[in-house]
């Protein structure tokens, strides 16, 4: 079956005639609005990701032989910010930003041919588990283990914070093969199948009441080696590329949804009269102007991926700048809104459903996820503007 794109490259499409395709597109194939009840909402995000993959519309960045676009710069921009527009769902788990990069790089083309497209489709949902009690920011001190068994790993340890653990398939995780104090030098980068015997996932309620993360625990949980990406003992590199992506991760999609959100922010203060008043006014300036920055930023990350391959420490650069302003434009809509704006959802009185209380409690966690905040200042301090090491930080 020809794609349309691949009918659309043999004519030379223009920029132009291409977003008119994806719009026409998003609005052909739209999935309505999510359903209530959150396994709904799974299985209806999951059914809209296999309708972009089948009809060629999913991952814009990635090559074309796993199933992606492949598309140019200019490309991916149009690209996210038409998703953006039509409201649709973004991708479940968080495999396409952080683990597919590294299997791209790191993996064995049979590991690509057989974890790539099914993730792009989301026929898998996939997990990061790198994060332990004890090891966050200092990700070398990790101690869940795995001790090789003929062809297989035996992996027993705790992993906590795992964003969509609770309808994952697939880990992928950080694991020591190493000595107890091997720190960097003794981690390897499993793919462990998420509803193996002896895997158990306890769910965690965040500020917003929402249960997106978890703990996750391994029992004696059976790895195949050829489940292994890179070499035994030398996970370290893989999981700089992985950290590296996981920041850059969406970069210039939420910057199109601010641009969005931000228009959206005006109107609310427009509909309630505060217009006027010189500190809203000079507020939403301050937001307008943040907003350009991070797209312009946004667009630094993309270009920096496609030469290099990577994005470097302008990942750090676009997570600061994305995670203070969404916290910063949270609290300005909450402040703004006065009492109403700290009403819950089921009061009568409540705001647009509450979603800048809910936002506002949500990112407080923005600081602290993909790395916090002083890791990022840290990363920043050291690889852009060349400032002495922190012997806190991990190794690079
Ligand atoms: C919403 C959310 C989703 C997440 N999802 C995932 C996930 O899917 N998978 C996963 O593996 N993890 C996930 N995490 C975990 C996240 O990566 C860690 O919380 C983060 O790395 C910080 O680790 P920590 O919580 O152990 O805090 P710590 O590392 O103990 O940090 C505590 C404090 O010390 C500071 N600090 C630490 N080291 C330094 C230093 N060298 N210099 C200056 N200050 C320092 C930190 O900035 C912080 O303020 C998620 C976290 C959140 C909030």
């Amino acid at each position: 079956m020809t794609l349309p794109q691949e009918a659309a490259a043999a004519r030379q499409e223009t920029d132009e005639e291409f977003r008119a395709r994806l719009r026409e597109f998003f609005a052909d194939h739209h999935p309505g609005r999510p359903p209530r009840d959150p396994r709904d909402r799974i299985s209806w995000t999951k059914a809209w990701l296999a309708t972009l993959f089948d009809h060629g519309y999913a991952g814009p960045s990635w090559p074309k032989e796993f199933g992606g676009m492949e598309l140019s710069f200019a490309r991916q921009v149009i690209y996210h910010e038409e998703l953006e527009r039509a409201r649709v769902p973004g991708p479940l788990g968080t495999g396409l930003g952080i683990a597919a990069p590294t299997i791209i790089k790191f993996g064995t083309p049979e590991q690509k041919a057989r974890w790539l497209a099914p993730m792009l489709r989301c026929d898998k949902v996939w997990a990061q588990g790198y994060s332990e009690p004890g090891a966050g920011s200092d990700l070398p001190s990790l101690r869940t283990t795995a001790r090789r068994d003929g062809d297989e790993y035996v992996v027993r340890g705790q992993k906590v914070w795992t964003t969509h653990a609770m309808h994952a398939d697939v880990f992928f995780a950080l694991v020591r093969t190493g000595t107890a104090g091997s720190r960097h030098k003794g981690i390897t980068y499993l793919i462990i199948d998420a509803h193996a015997p002896g895997v158990e996932v306890r769910p965690l309620r965040d500020l917003t009441g929402s249960r997106n993360f978890a703990e996750v625990f391994f029992d004696d949980v059976r790895v195949p080696v050829i489940d292994r990406v890179g070499a035994e003992n030398e996970g370290w590199p893989l999981v700089r590329t992985s950290l590296g992506h996981e920041r850059a991760a969406g970069s210039m999609n939420q910057a199109a949804r601010y641009r969005r959100v931000v228009t959206e922010l005006v109107e609310l203060a427009r509909e309630r009269g505060l217009l006027r008043d010189p500190l809203v006014r000079d507020r939403l300036v301050d937001l307008e102007i943040r907003v350009r920055i991070m797209r312009y930023n946004a667009q630094r990350v993309i270009s920096t991926i496609l030469a290099n391959g990577e994005p470097g420490a302008t990942s750090s650069v676009s997570r600061l700048l994305i995670t203070s302003f969404e916290q910063d434009l949270h609290e300005f809509a909450v402040d703004m809104l006065g009492p109403v704006g700290l009403l819950g959802k089921t009061a009568p009185q409540s705001v647009q459903r509450s979603r800048w209380l809910v936002g506002f409690l949500r990112t407080r966690a923005s600081t602290i996820g993909a790395g916090t905040r002083e890791i990022q200042l840290n990363t920043i301090a050291e690889q852009v503007l060349d400032l002495p090491r922190d012997p806190g930080m991990p190794p690079r």
